[in-house]
């Protein structure tokens, strides 16, 4: 077993062996030629594996598919459009109509609406509780219960969870735990602390240039998806002949059996274009994760001592309240994102966003750019006060994603930024 910086470059991708392109050629193809009509109709029925239709495989998919597996250490993934098709598609597998999931409060805005918003008019119910109350998951988990949804970093409260004791409530009640890891590749692996399920936008650090949407479902194919709780797994598909997933697919269960019945269906396939984007920007993931880190820390500590402004928030920092769960899931790392308070409220918070450089005024995280937004204003507008708090949103509050540049050009620019506020 190789260590983890090598499987980030290898896993998935072999010399090309008709012409042997080092790097990965591109798939750009949206069928595949059949040798004969008996080999056509094994792939329809699934008794033969192999490509049939971009929207079920594709050589650039299942080469990220089988990286993103090795580095979150499960046994099979799926790659999907976005970070949104795969939540979708992994609530979606594990739930029927009058279902629930009992999720942390302190999503990813996109997350937060489609649980509250659209999931409730597929006849899904989510339960939100305060992501540091183990007490309140407990008791919010009951009959209907089919998954636990936590996020491995809040954004913008930037909180770890206590992965372990989560998933030991989930288990206790006989459903798995789905983490997103959207901002951990790379610095915890969900999967090895008790979770069943990873989803990602791999959209963010794992492309990590912000070129390109990409999500994915990852499993960590230990659970037991025959405990009674999960029927569209273990009972007969008529549309293959009475096939059971979880009894023919075992370790794959979740990724194949969404692969053939949501992929199938609803099709929110991932370009190949943009999964041979993702493979590229994965194979620098761990030094990338590293830098972002050791430069969002320098930033940090900066602006703790910096005259305007009021709090930082860094998980890095000594005695950030997530301090105990950093140093035992993401080996001390604090990672990329930190939020901080300018002492002027609302408008100097407005005036630092305007006035910034080589930082760049957008919504998104997770690029080798430095990226600055004020949520009250923008990402969180439509939110009440008291959703925004909950979210670690207040009027002061500023989000930088830390990119790769100097830490030195990042500091001189939310120096000039901040002589406005
Ligand atoms: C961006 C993001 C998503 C959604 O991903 P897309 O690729 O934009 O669809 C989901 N979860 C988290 C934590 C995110 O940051």
């Amino acid at each position: 077993m190789y260590k983890k910086e090598t499987i980030s470059i290898h896993a998935g991708q072999k010399p090309d062996e008709k012409t042997g392109a080092r790097a990965e050629p591109i798939y750009m193809t949206t069928a595949y030629v059949f040798k004969n009509a008996d080999e056509a109709a094994k792939r329809f029925s699934l008794e033969q594996e192999g490509n049939i239709y971009t929207r079920l495989t594709n050589p650039n998919n299942t080469s990220l598919e089988t990286k993103l597996a090795a580095i979150e250490g499960g046994t099979a993934a799926i790659t999907t459009s976005s970070g949104m098709a795969a939540i979708s598609y992994a609530v979606l597998a594990l739930t029927n109509p009058g279902d629930e999931i009992v999720s942390a409060d302190n999503l990813y805005g996109g997350t937060y609406e489609f649980f509250n918003l659209t999931l409730p008019n597929f006849g899904r119910k989510v339960r939100f509780v305060n992501s540091s109350d183990l007490t309140a998951l407990k008791n919010a988990v009951s009959e209907k219960t089919r998954a636990v949804y936590f996020e491995a970093l809040g954004n913008p409260k930037l909180d770890i969870p206590d992965f372990e004791a989560v998933a030991k409530i989930a288990h206790d009640a006989g459903v798995p735990f789905i983490v997103d890891n959207t901002i951990g590749i790379g610095t915890v692996q969900p999967l090895k602390h008790g979770a069943d399920i990873v989803v990602l936008s791999a959209t963010k650090y794992a492309n990590g240039h912000g070129n390109s949407l990409a999500g994915a479902i990852v499993e960590s194919g230990k659970f037991p998806w025959d405990n009674g709780k999960f029927p569209k797994f273990t009972e007969p598909d008529s549309a293959y002949g009475g096939l059971r997933h979880y009894q023919t697919f075992g370790k794959s269960t979740v990724s194949t059996s969404i692969r053939i019945s949501l992929m199938r269906d609803l099709g929110a396939t991932l370009s190949p274009f943009n999964a041979w984007l993702t493979s590229m920007g994965l194979e620098t993931l761990y030094l990338r994760v590293e830098r972002h880190a050791q430069n969002a820390l320098a930033v940090a500590k900066h602006l703790e001592n910096h005259e305007k402004v009021a709090w930082v928030n860094y998980p890095g920092l000594e005695n950030h309240p997530s301090a105990k769960n950093r140093d035992k899931y993401f080996e001390g790392f604090g990672g990329p994102l930190l939020t901080f308070g300018v002492k002027g409220g609302y408008d100097a918070a407005v005036r630092v966003q305007n006035n910034v450089k080589l930082i760049s005024l957008l919504a998104n995280i997770g690029d080798t750019r430095t990226l600055i937004i004020h949520p009250a204003s923008t990402t969180h507008q439509q939110l009440t006060k008291e959703e925004q708090k909950s979210t670690g949103v207040t009027e002061e509050t500023i989000r930088l994603s830390v990119g790769l540049e100097n830490s030195d050009d990042i500091i001189a620019d939310l120096d000039y930024a901040l002589s406005f506020a």
